[in-house]
């Protein structure tokens, strides 16, 4: 392998399953490359159902002891993974960066903020309470906070470790085992942060890692098996839906987080400097590739020609490049066939009218490159308003009074993310409360960290990620009545 960093024993090529490094059954392997380079990485161990039932059986036995230990006892290993991914996180960022292509400094961003979730759910998880209710007769009702079970969590790749540690960090806090299929394409970061918690002292089979190119088998069996009682995903909404779907046979519980629109509003009253900065962040962070970047800049007349000057103006100072250079602002897309479909609604917005401001094409660096883009004379009819984006193409609208910007941003199946810009207190309560998503941003759009509830509504999705809320999702709630206190 290829990447050099300090820790070579981080880089692991095998499964994780019941607490030992394995190929998988048939001998198969798939290729991870460096979308910056398309340079090959590694060859990484395949499994399909066989080991994924394997690895939930160890889960259900791993379970049985670390469910009943203190909740500070699993906090102190929790505590202790963390210290690791800290000490290991420029191992950690330079393994993001050439398998996932950002910038080292974005990925080191990302790996502060994985780190962030572990460390938050060490001290949340000694704060499960339940409650002592007062019934109508000689009872007293109380409840308490179980774990939900083995939890099986599918993750995507554009943030190949925060993803895990936000699903991980709760459900091995409150007493769950977790198996896990990371995405084929950034399998490395995952095997990584798994060996650290192996070191760190997690009892063994409580956190397998289940590499593999063919999702449906893995995904298949981590549905269908009745010892797995949840199943958390982070991807795209079709597969979120099937994922559904492959539950209800047996009633498991889930969390989606799923694919977004956001608008990023912004209103003839903004601070236009902080407006532009906010949408640039929104819009390119991860070359526009996370599920709350900005999709659509609904931009109001008044502001609109002043706004597409500043922030193209913004645009062509980014440099695309290899992640590692010290130049480049933005990397790569993720594959080939990610810029290209990225093209094809570019394409279409043209062919329907749009103009091209700046940009426009497929980058020269290499064949997962694309050029930073803005988009002006673009109307709800087109791709680029329809369908999430997922990747550094920034169409802006116009619209004229707040309700105009309301049904815009309303008109959509998706529900994750959307920023407000105004000067206005009671615009920025009306138009929050207006809007139908997860999240709202005003004057704001770096909205995530470890401390808030991150997530969706309508088709982007069900369940929480993060705070106290994101440990919710890996609870049940039980009632017990005691009865006769007479007696
Ligand atoms: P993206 O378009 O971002 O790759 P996907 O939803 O396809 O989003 O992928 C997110 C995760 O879901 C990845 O780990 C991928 O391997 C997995 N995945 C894709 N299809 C399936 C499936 N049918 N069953 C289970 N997991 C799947």
């Amino acid at each position: 392998m290829t990447i050099q960093i300090k820790d070579s024993s981080l880089l692991k090529t095998q499964a994780f399953i019941d607490g030992q490094w394995v190929d998988g059954d048939n001998g198969e392997t798939f290729a991870v490359t460096d979308p910056a380079t398309g340079e090959h990485l590694a060859d990484i161990a395949s499994v399909g159902a066989a080991e994924t039932r394997r690895a939930i059986a160890a889960a259900e036995r791993a379970m049985a002891e670390w469910k009943t230990l203190p909740a500070k006892s699993r906090s102190d290993v929790l505590e202790k993974w963390h210290q690791l991914i800290i000490e290991n996180s420029e191992d950690l960022a330079i393994i993001m960066t050439a398998e996932q292509g950002k910038t080292l400094s974005e990925s080191r961003g990302e790996v502060a903020y994985g780190a962030s979730f572990v460390k938050w759910f060490a001290e949340e998880g000694k704060r499960v309470y339940g409650d002592i209710i007062p019934t109508p007769s000689d009872r007293r009702g109380v409840v308490v906070k179980q774990p939900v079970g083995v939890v099986a969590a599918i993750t995507p790749w554009n943030f190949p470790n925060a993803m895990i540690t936000r699903k991980a960090g709760p459900a091995l806090a409150v007493g769950c085992a977790i198996v896990l299929k990371p995405a084929a394409e950034t399998p490395l970061s995952a095997l990584a942060l798994v060996e650290l918690a192996n070191r760190a002292g997690l009892p063994t089979g409580l956190f397998s890692v289940l590499p593999g190119s063919d999702a449906p088998a893995i995904g298949g069996e981590m549905t269908a098996n009745p010892t797995v009682k949840k199943v958390t995903f982070t991807g795209s909404t079709p597969v979120g839906k099937l994922l559904m779907k492959q539950c209800a046979d047996s009633v498991k519980r889930t969390s989606m987080e799923l694919g977004g629109n956001a608008p990023v509003i912004i209103f003839d009253d903004a601070d236009l400097d902080i407006a532009v900065a906010g949408a640039l962040t929104a819009k390119y962070r991860n070359s526009g590739q996370t599920c709350i970047c900005a999709n659509r800049l609904l931009v109001q007349e008044g502001i609109y020609d002043a706004f597409v000057e500043k922030f193209s103006a913004a645009v062509s100072e980014f440099r695309i490049g290899n992640g590692f250079a010290a130049e480049t602002t933005h990397g790569p897309v993720i594959t080939e066939k990610a810029a290209k479909e990225i093209h094809s609604k570019v394409e279409n917005a043209v062919a329907e009218g749009a103009t091209v401001v700046i940009g426009g094409q497929p980058g020269e660096q290499g064949a997962c490159f694309y050029q930073p883009t803005v988009l002006t004379d673009v109307t709800d009819t087109m791709r680029v308003f329809r369908e999430e984006i997922f990747g550094p193409v920034a169409p802006v609208f116009k619209f004229s009074t707040e309700a105009d910007a309301v049904r815009m941003a309303n008109d959509t199946e998706f529900g994750l993310a959307a920023y407000i810009y105004t000067e206005s207190m009671g615009r920025s309560w009306r138009v929050s409360e207006a809007i139908d998503y997860g999240m709202v941003g005003v004057n704001e759009t770096a909205i995530s960290s470890e401390v808030i509830p991150f997530g969706g509504v309508k088709e982007s999705g069900q369940g929480r990620e993060g705070s106290k809320y994101g440990l919710d999702d890996y609870l049940e709630t039980k009632y017990i009545c005691f009865g006769a206190l007479q007696r």
